[in-house]
């Protein structure tokens, strides 16, 4: 036999009940921003690496070690995209979408990180993100957060925790890295290797270290949120009174510090106890700089993506995927020449009852074993085509679930019934 070829290590296919919770997650979400009157962009999974080295930053876990880059036939640096933002501030930037207009875009689709692959961290996995284009006061802050909040309890996800954080200007965190470099400097010999490379070049990062032993260290660090800028302050206050309004359960997380490099002012996460290491199901915050960084006009913007791989198995785990590809009807369809005529009949239903799931059997087999898997499909009736109705024109319609009497109706009936049927 020829050796089989197995998936990218870290890259996974997704099926049977993944499958449908990430359809499900996908189009709640979807739904939900759209309620909140958001619009889609679609954009290229492959970027320019220079796109991600400008705006993730040099030092950090992403572009020291974690892009997928390549080198086209023309010789020119690509990367598979890490993360959606980079890409969606670029596709502002050039289609000049933030001039003098608001913008609120949400977006879908597969991110590429080299990291270990463990439970809830893939080489391939998907974000739903969402971005805010030209709004720099805390109320769309609010927004975010509240928009996500309303997704959990459609989606019946009640045991998330909000950490919120602000890291201020960018002045105010210049001003306070160099009092936690300082701080920093005292526990010299006890940093990790990561911790030692960044002390100079980017000490923040180190607040965002998930090194247990590197915990006691970063609690004792003096925390930016009390050296904050006063506008930066103010944003924060509006902001956690907006959530109070809301009535949005909050914890301020002083070491929430964020990944990349581009954000400023607030910055949040939403977290789970129930995956182990990988909590954290969405991210995001505010990034003024960006836009200008990459070469627009300056935007004030904010966003935050979730992991949907992280969302799916909390909603197996809690048994609240809905099965969504369950057929209501299965046509049973037996004997000789029955097939085109229940083609016709299948597609007929289909039609009428645009709501109802109809599964029409293929590919034959005698009544029992047909009715074997109309029974395991899960629908509620099967409509029942044999050579006897056939010759008569009519249908058996079969309660699958249900105590009442099987029935006999004409082909030109058989419609109306169902509609009748199927709305008890
Ligand atoms: P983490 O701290 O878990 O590494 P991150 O800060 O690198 O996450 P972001 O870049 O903010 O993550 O991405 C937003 C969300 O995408 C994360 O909160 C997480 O739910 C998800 N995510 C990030 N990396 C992965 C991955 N390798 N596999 C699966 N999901 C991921
Ligand atoms: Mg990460």
């Amino acid at each position: 036999m020829v050796q089989k070829i197995s998936a990218v290590r870290g890259m996974n296919d997704i099926h049977g009940e993944a499958a449908d919770a990430f359809d499900y997650l996908v189009t709640t979400a979807e739904s939900t921003f759209k309620q909140y009157g958001y619009r889609s962009i679609r954009l290229p999974i492959v970027e320019k690496t220079e796109l991600f080295c400008r705006s993730i930053g040099e030092v950090t876990d992403i572009v020291e070690k974690e892009m997928y880059t390549f080198a086209d036939r023309n010789n020119e640096s690509l990367t598979l995209r890490p993360e959606g933002t980079a890409g969606c501030v670029r596709a502002v930037v050039q289609g000049g979408l933030a001039y003098n207009q608001i913008q609120k875009l949400f977006y879908t689709g597969p991110m590429f990180r080299y990291e270990r692959p463990q439970k809830g961290r893939y080489r391939q996995f998907h974000q739903v993100g969402v971005e805010v284009f030209g709004l720099a006061t805390p109320d769309v802050d609010a927004e975010l957060i509240v928009l996500t909040a309303r997704l959990w309890e459609k989606l019946g996800l009640n045991n998330l925790e909000l950490q919120i954080n602000s890291l201020g200007s960018q002045e105010a965190r210049v001003s306070y890295r160099e009092r936690l470099i300082a701080y920093l400097n005292d526990y010299k010999d006890q940093l990790d290797e990561d911790s030692l490379r960044r002390l100079d070049s980017n000490p923040l990062r180190i607040l965002d270290t998930k090194n247990p032993a590197m915990q006691a260290i970063v609690e004792g660090a003096p925390k930016l949120i009390e050296h904050l800028d006063a506008e930066s302050v103010e944003h924060f206050e509006q902001l956690k009174a907006h959530l109070d309004d809301l009535d949005i359960a909050y914890v301020i997380n002083p070491n929430l510090v964020r990944g990349l490099d581009y954000y400023n002012r607030t910055v949040f996460e939403w977290v789970t106890t129930e995956l182990g290491a990988q909590g954290t199901v969405c991210a995001g915050g505010r990034y003024d700089g960006l836009v200008e960084q990459i070469g627009g006009k300056a935007t004030p913007a904010v966003g935050f993506a979730m992991g949907i791989e992280r969302l799916t198995a909390l909603l197996m785990d809690h048994d609240k995927v809905p099965v969504l590809a369950k057929p209501d009807i299965y046509v049973v369809l037996v004997g000789n020449n029955v097939q085109r005529s229940g083609l016709i009949l299948s597609e007929k239903i289909r039609k009428a009852l645009p709501h109802i799931n109809v599964q029409m059997n293929c590919g034959g087999g005698s009544f029992k074993s047909q009715f074997k898997k109309a029974d395991r499909s899960g629908a509620r009736y099967a409509v029942v085509l044999g050579e006897q109705e056939m010759s008569d024109q009519v249908v058996s319609i079969k309660p699958l679930r249900e105590t009442t009497e099987q029935i006999t109706v004409s082909w030109d009936a058989l419609t109306e019934h169902l509609v009748q049927l199927m709305s008890v």
